[in-house]
């Protein structure tokens, strides 16, 4: 299968380990043709691949985007955004809010893990990292495996994931807000792998009340994603809403590399008559 479509890709910009040039360069070789950085709560990557445009724009569709770090009742819900406008000067400076805000989540984490007795300290992720992007749990883990630090089974658990008693939830993006947020820059909003918010009542509830998008084809890990695929491109289908797809690449912190997830021709030619109807 040739797969030319990758709406999914985190850089430097956010949590991924390769920048956007890098990106560009893969996507290059790979012979993508569309491609968008979803950056947590950042276009920063976008906006350096903007500044040589002639490198790209006769082989590839660059279309900016971002994800954000929502929550609707209770649940964290990732939340894509295409075509997003990144001269909107206001859009840009809330997402420089959301990155410091979810950054001092991240802090605070960070001290948490400090006091269980764990040699980890703010110094070493600012040490490693540019503290412009919103630090996340990945920045934080990536940090811990590189300096060999010792944290059990349940450690993990506890500090990272949602239900773990030490985790602190990101409050304050909600939902509605968010939706309402790209709307208003003039984008586009997708509900990101909604097979990992583990609640179709909650999912079909979201799509039916918003009236979003919703990213069908992804790169689910287990025997499961055949039928997450399909199950999800029913509910599509039934609320006749738009689907997207991508690989949600990191570089190497995952196993999964650039362009690697299966996105059919269709999927770009309904977004972007959604944007240009
Ligand atoms: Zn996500
Ligand atoms: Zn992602």
């Amino acid at each position: 299968m040739n797969n030319f479509i990758d709406l999914h890709i985190h850089s430097t910009a956010s949590d991924g380990t390769k920048s956007a040039q890098n990106i560009l360069n893969q996507a290059l070789e790979k012979k993508l043709k569309y491609i968008s950085l979803t950056d947590h709560e950042s276009t920063e990557g976008y906006k350096e691949l903007l500044l040589i445009k002639e490198k790209w724009q006769e082989d590839l569709m660059i279309i900016p985007g971002v994800e954000l770090h929502t929550y609707y009742q209770g649940k964290e819900i990732h939340l894509l955004g295409y075509f997003i406008n990144t001269i909107d000067d206001s859009f840009e400076h809330e997402l420089k809010k959301l990155r410091k805000a979810r950054t001092e989540v991240s802090y605070y984490t960070v001290e948490k893990i400090n006091k269980s007795g764990i040699n980890l300290n703010w110094q070493m992720i600012e040490n490693k990292f540019n503290t412009d992007v919103a630090i996340t749990k990945g920045h934080i883990i990536k940090t811990i495996r590189e300096n060999d630090l010792q944290l059990t089974q349940e450690d993990f658990y506890n500090f990272f994931n949602t239900k773990g008693t030490d985790y602190i939830p990101f409050r304050l993006n909600p939902l509605e807000n968010a939706i309402e947020f790209i709307r208003e820059n003039g984008g586009i909003p997708v509900l990101a792998h909604p097979a990992l918010i583990g609640d179709d009542y909650l999912v079909e509830q979201i799509i039916a009340k918003y009236r979003i998008g919703i990213e069908v084809f992804y790169h689910y890990f287990g025997d499961k994603a055949k039928e997450w695929i399909e199950n999800y491109k029913t509910i599509a289908k039934r609320y006749n809403i738009l689907m997207t797809g991508g690989s949600d690449y990191h570089g190497s912190i995952t196993q999964v590399e650039l362009g690697d997830t299966f996105v059919p021709q269709d999927i770009i030619d309904n977004l972007i008559k959604v944007k240009y109807k």
